[in-house]
């Protein structure tokens, strides 16, 4: 089994409950195992600042698929919940993103792992300092290191 973690992000379309559908659909995978949650933090658009703020969450999971068919499941996923990729950083109905599996590293356009900017991303980061503060990311250093450096960026952590 590998394991991996993924990020979650929806600013459109009631963004919590796209979230949480979005988690009730990654359960229900058979390739999916122990999926753990971190809360859902309300957090403010990176990049092109013009848009509803986003509700992002980070998961743990275990998984007997390979890298690449974990990022083919992924975007599944996120074509079911009607997601149009319109340009780099446009709101969209739900992005899951692999942040980092078994920490291989990948170089190619299809899979960057890890994830290329998760480490400077407070939305990424500290919800995986939440659930596995001992995660080791690339040269980065563990997820609770890294979330301290970035601090907490406005974000505010739901009930
Ligand atoms: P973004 O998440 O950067 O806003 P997209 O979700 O539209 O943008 O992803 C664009 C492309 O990024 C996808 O076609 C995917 O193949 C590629 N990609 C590369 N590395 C990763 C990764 N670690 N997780 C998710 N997608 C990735
Ligand atoms: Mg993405």
């Amino acid at each position: 089994m590998n394991t991996a973690i993924i990020a979650l992000g929806s600013n459109l379309d009631n963004p919590i409950a796209q979230i949480q559908n979005a988690l009730a659909k990654l359960r229900q995978q058979p390739e999916i195992a122990d999926l753990r949650v971190s809360s859902l933090y309300r957090t403010a658009p990176v990049g092109y600042a013009d848009q509803p703020d986003f509700i992002n969450a980070v998961a743990v999971l275990r998984t007997p698929l390979h890298a690449l068919a974990l990022l083919h499941l992924l975007q599944n996923v996120e074509n079911e919940f009607g997601r149009v990729r319109s340009f780099q950083n446009a709101p969209r109905t739900l992005d899951l993103d692999v942040i980092d599996f078994n920490h291989e590293k990948w170089d190619t356009p299809e899979l960057t792992l890890p994830h290329p900017r998760a480490h400077l991303r407070g939305f990424v980061m500290l919800p995986l300092a939440e659930i596995a503060p001992d995660w080791v990311l690339g040269e980065y250093g563990t997820a609770a290191e890294i979330a301290t450096l970035l601090g907490d960026e406005g974000m505010v952590r739901l009930p």
